[in-house]
This record gives C-alpha cells, structure tokens and sequence, in this order.
C-alpha cells in the first residue's frame, strides 16, 4: 500500500486522502488470512464491524477526519464490545455478548479507528504464557515452539506479526510488557487511574490497567492520547490533564529530556535468576542512555523481593470476589439439569472455569477467610505500601527506572505449565509497578543468541506517561532494535 504498516503513517494517509479507509479493511482482511493460521492471536474477527467505520471515515472529508482515521485495531477479548461476543478466553462466557462498549472502545470509534477483531488470553487475563486461553493458544510469532507471553499474548502476537499496527492490552502485574518483551514490541502499562476501566472485565480491581500495543514508541503515544482521561463512568479514572504526548517526542523535546536525565538501577533487578543474555542486552541499553548524556545511578528497592508474594494474594483476593458474578445465573454458561441451586452455582462454575482460575479463586478466598485475613491479605496490603514507599525514595533520586521487563526471553510451549510458581516469577520485575500504581513501559532492546527478543523495562512516577514515552523513544532514536521483524512477518505490499 505504500505505507509503512504503523498507526502513525496510515493515520496521516487516511487524513490526507492518499489512503482509502476501504482498502485498508481488505489489506488487513488478506494479511490477518494469511498469517493467523500459523499464529492463533484472535478470537474473534469483526471485519463487518470494521468496514462499518471506514465508511463512516470516508464521509468525513480527508483533513477533517479524526486522529485515528483507518487505523485497525485489535481488542484483547477482556474489553466489552456489543459488536463481538467478550469471553476474557473462558468457558464460562463461552457466548457472552456484552450489552454495552467500554469506554475506550467509544473512544476509539470516535477517533475513527477500525476494531477488526478480539484477541486471546490467558482466561481473565490469569496467566504469563496465554497457555490458560480456555481456547486455543497463541504462538511466538518468533518461534512457533515458544509462548508469546501472556496474558496479553493474542494482542501482541497480532501486532508483532504484522497483522494489526496496534492493539489493546490490559495489565494487572504484566500482562502488557511481559509479551511484548516476549515478542518484540513496545507495550505500555499506564498509571492506575489514567485510562478508565469502564468495560474492562475486572481481574484484580486495584491493580488493573487498559494500555496501547505498538510496534514504536509513537504510535503508543498516539493511542494513548486518545484513551486517557477521566471518565465520569469510572470513579478510579483521575481527572489529570492528559498532556500532548506526540508533541512530547518532537526532537526538540526529546533533547531536552536526555540533557538532564537521571536513570535509577534497581540493584534487586540485576540478582540471581536473570538470564545472562538479558542481562548483557540491558547493560547495553544502560551505555547508550550514558552515551545520550544521562546520569546513572544504582538505587535500593529493599522490599523487591516480597512482590511477587504480596501480588499473588491481592491479586488472587481479588480475582475470588470479583469472579464470584459468574455463578450460571446472571451471566454465561449454566450447567444442564442441575440438582437444586447450589448445585446449579457449583456446576456451573465447575464446568466453566479452567484450572488457574480455580486454583486463583481458592487461594483467593481463603486469603481473604476469618482466621487468616489479618495473617495474609491484610499484611499483603501493609507490605505493598511498603511497595510504594520503595518507589517513592526512588524517585525522589531519579526520573525513571530502568530494568529488564523479564528474566528470561520466551520459553517453550508446556516449559513452565507443571509448576505455577516458575511461572509466576516470570512477573517478578513488572508486578510492582502495578502494585505501585506507576506507568511502566517495555520496549525492544535485543535478540537472544537464539533469535528471541529481550524487552526493557522504563519505569515512571505516577502520571509521567509522558516523560516515560520520551525516554523510550530517545533509545529508539539510537538504536534499531524495534524496526527487527520476525520470520512471519507479512510485509509484502507495504
Ligand atoms: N501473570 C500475572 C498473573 O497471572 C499478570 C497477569 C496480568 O497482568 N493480567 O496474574
């Protein structure tokens, strides 16, 4: 098509009238056909829904069409959308169409952007691998034997195979940069409060966060810009100015940012357990922040080591009480002939629910039990502020963090599924930022010897979206790693 395949080039053509938002739905259409087979990103696709809205953008007249005119997108299948059934990958929801949209899919229509389908997941967003999808799997469009990550898996595989520009991801303790680092794109978690959750279906109410999917810092910013802000419909979402965060990542903007740049080591994030070409790859990435002219310096997060513990009840806490609305009456699958009404709650989540959730659902509700709440959930709480309080000394040194986003690059398919714990830690650099409430960003910053991508992690005080987009795109700026494609790569008539 003459474009490069980023929502920042194809919303300036479709602006400008080089590009008909038509065409583009057939482009997408043939490209998804293609690739999808090998990969298993979506759900669902919406390709009526689509064309719908560029018909709508084409009767704007080019100049006058909204920021993101013809840009497809794919939802992860956790966001409410009446278009296309939501499922969050679960049994249970196995037909479950929602009666309204999320606030961020109204805000994307209403940016003239073209939702072409829903993404997989690990179900309810539980999970590192999307091996829990209670479907079908993703596959690493890197290497077919390896997971994409999770739980945001179908959402980045699409993007990182070239299927869609960009994509929505949600983000409890990982979801969004742990698969981007997996796949090697640019995956932000934004601050609690900054995108309304209205619509997303709730995992862990404190901790979860709806965030952009992109192949490079821009168009991240573009789709951001577009879904922060408050939102009267959800009472979390703050009501912060949303500043102009492309504006932000003009050169001279950019130049200013590097000049006085303080970048945070967290010593607890280079220990034991990090994989040593990941290691190499982020120390690499530290020279050339130096070399940009930044000051580095090792900080002290002396409760690091808890995260993973205190994520695992709040989180489970949580998930039990939110989960406890699919009991076969009110929504999704209700079991056949059962025997009275507790039998019909206990089957029907039985027959519905995969095993992570469950175990999920039982940890949970005991964390939260007479007798051991004040010994784990109570205490979980107190240690999490202990969390924040780490991040707050942090930042009263530096203006970012910085990091690896995972241990280890993507593993194979069925590595980590015997032992739950081996999984969990696969989120123990990015579960703090949740715990905090901080906007954390992955972006690519290599490739292991075996041709796996090593993500970055960059993270921020509450609300500095916009000082965390400039530092990850000044790496950009220096360095090639985001412009890397993967074998599957559907490039053709670019
Ligand atoms: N892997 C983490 C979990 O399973 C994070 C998931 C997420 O961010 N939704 O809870």
């Amino acid at each position: 098509m003459g474009l490069d395949w980023t929502a920042s080039s194809i919303a300036a053509a479709v602006h400008d009238g080089r590009c008909a938002p038509l065409a583009l739905c057939d482009h997408v259409d043939a490209r998804i056909d293609r690739v999808e087979p090998d990969i298993g990103a979506f759900l669902e696709r919406c390709a009526d829904h689509a064309r719908d809205s560029a018909r709508g953008v084409d009767q704007r007249v080019p100049g006058e069409r909204p920021t993101l005119a013809g840009v497809p997108i794919a939802l992860k299948d956790n966001i409410c959308t009446t278009f296309a059934k939501t499922t969050c990958a679960s049994r249970i929801l196995a037909d479950y169409r929602s009666p309204y949209d999320a606030t961020v899919v109204d805000r994307l229509l209403r940016a003239g952007a073209l939702i072409v389908g829903k993404t997989n997941l690990d179900e309810f967003a539980m999970g590192s691998s999307n091996e829990n999808s209670g479907f079908h799997p993703t596959r690493n469009p890197w290497r077919p034997d390896c997971v994409p990550g999770g739980s945001s898996g179908g959402s980045v595989a699409a993007v990182a195979s070239g299927m869609v520009p960009v994509a929505l991801g949600s983000d409890t303790g990982g979801s969004i940069r742990l698969p981007a680092a997996f796949c090697g794109v640019v995956g932000l978690k934004p601050s609690y409060g900054r995108v309304s959750r209205y619509g997303l279906v709730a995992y862990g109410s404190s901790l979860d966060q709806i965030g952009p999917i992109a192949r490079d810092v821009t168009d991240v910013a573009m789709v951001l810009q577009v879904i922060a802000g408050r939102d009267e419909r959800d009472a979390t979402s703050v009501d912060e100015p949303v500043p102009d965060y492309r504006r932000a990542l003009e050169d001279a903007a950019l130049a200013g940012c590097a000049k006085t740049l303080r970048i945070g080591l967290p010593r607890a994030y280079f220990g034991d357990g990090l994989h040593p070409e990941v290691r190499a790859a982020i120390e690499a990435a530290v020279e050339v922040y130096r070399a940009r002219g930044a000051t580095v310096v090792e900080v002290d997060m002396p409760h690091a080591q808890h995260v993973v513990a205190v994520y695992y009840l709040i989180a489970t806490a949580e998930a039990s009480s939110n989960l406890a609305r699919y009991d076969g009456v009110h929504y999704g699958h209700r079991t056949k002939s059962p025997q009275n009404l507790v039998d019909l709650y206990a089957q029907s989540r039985a027959d519905g629910f995969g095993a992570e959730v469950k175990r999920r659902i039982m940890l949970g509700t005991f964390a939260l039990s007479s007798g051991y709440y004040d010994a784990y959930y109570d205490k979980a709480l107190r240690a999490r502020r202990l969390v924040k309080d780490d991040f707050d000394r942090a930042f009263e040194q530096v203006d970012v963090l910085l990091g690896p986003t995972a241990p280890t690059p993507a593993f194979r398919f069925g590595e980590k599924t015997a032992d739950p714990l081996q999984m969990y830690l696969a989120d123990v650099y990015t579960i703090s930022a949740n715990l905090a409430g901080v906007p954390a960003i992955s972006i690519p910053c290599g490739l292991s010897a075996e041709g796996l991508p090593i993500g970055l992690q960059l993270m921020g005080p509450l609300f500095s979206e916009e000082r965390l987009l400039q530092v990850a795109r000044l790496f950009e700026q220096e360095t090639d790693w985001h412009q890397r494609r993967p074998p599957i790569w559907a490039g053709d008539g670019e």
